[in-house]
């Protein structure tokens, strides 16, 4: 095998919402890697900021993109400071978990604008761009869009929303755009160490996951990365619509 570095999205532009921490960071900094120039979307000036800091290769886009200005905001900057996109890649969201009798309106508006409304509206306002570029989406879905969980029935609802949304808009923006999801298990990030701990204990919390696996273990950011990437990629040049499990085989059938 050939040590040549790869760099895919030499010359390409992405963005990546919630890029700051987390699975959005590693996909960001994998696509760096690759020769991209990187945008990140974060709520706010200072959250961003603070990732650029640390990576000062990062352009920002800032926007709350569970808002439509937020989304527009967030793709328009980009437009502005390259004057293309080639790769949008949905990643923001939020996780919930609650049962049935304790999900409130807000609960439910929170996540479904965070993670749905999000994805739809970068997409509306990216689509012209990525018409021109022959572009490329990626919704970072879950294992929760293909499976049902208990206790959280608006996180399952919101994923399973962004797969098929997925296939609708793949066949809709077909064939300039090509738009697939990812629908990855647990990764360890904030979101799973605050959301999973038992009793206030995370480790003990990510360390049950690990069991809760056919494959006995969790994914990584590195694998995450690496799938989202591949589908942007033009080595899936005929990938399209496609909601890809990276959860060990968690979801094809009991063990
Ligand atoms: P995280 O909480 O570490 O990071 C999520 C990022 O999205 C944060 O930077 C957050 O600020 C940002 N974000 C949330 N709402 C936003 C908004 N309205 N506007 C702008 N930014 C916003 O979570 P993560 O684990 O890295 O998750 C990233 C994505 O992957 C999410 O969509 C999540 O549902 C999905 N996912 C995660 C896992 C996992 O195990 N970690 C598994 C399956 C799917």
């Amino acid at each position: 095998m050939s040590n040549e570095k790869k760099a895919r999205f030499k010359g390409k532009v992405v963005l990546v919402t919630g890029g700051t921490r987390g699975i959005g960071r590693a996909i960001a900094e994998a696509f760096f890697n690759e020769g991209a120039s990187v945008a990140i979307n974060g709520r706010t000036e200072g959250s961003v900021n603070s990732t650029i800091r640390e990576f000062p290769n990062f352009t920002p886009a800032v926007g709350d993109v569970g808002k439509v200005s937020g989304c527009k905001d967030a793709v328009t900057s980009v437009l502005k400071k390259f004057g293309k996109l080639d790769v949008l890649i949905n990643n923001a969201g939020i996780f919930e978990k609650h049962s049935i009798e304790q999900t409130t309106e807000e609960i439910w508006d929170s996540v479904m604008n965070a993670n749905v409304r999000s994805v739809q509206f970068c997409i509306k306002y990216a689509v012209e761009a990525l018409r021109e570029s022959k572009g490329s989406i990626v919704n970072i879905a879950s294992e929760s869009g293909l499976n049902g969980y208990p206790f959280t029935s608006a996180y399952c609802a919101s994923k399973g929303a962004v797969v098929n949304l997925t296939r609708s808009l793949a066949m809709e923006l077909a064939p300039d755009i090509r738009v697939n999801a990812l629908c990855p298990g647990v990764v360890e990030t904030d979101m799973t160490r605050a959301g999973f701990a038992v009793n206030g204990d995370e480790a003990e919390g990510i360390r049950l996951q690990h069991d809760a696996y056919p494959l006995k273990r969790i994914g990584t950011l590195e694998e995450a990365a690496a799938a989202t990437l591949f589908l942007a990629s033009e080595e899936a040049g005929f990938i399209n619509g496609v909601a890809l499990p990276m959860e060990g085989g968690a979801t094809v059938g009991k063990w």
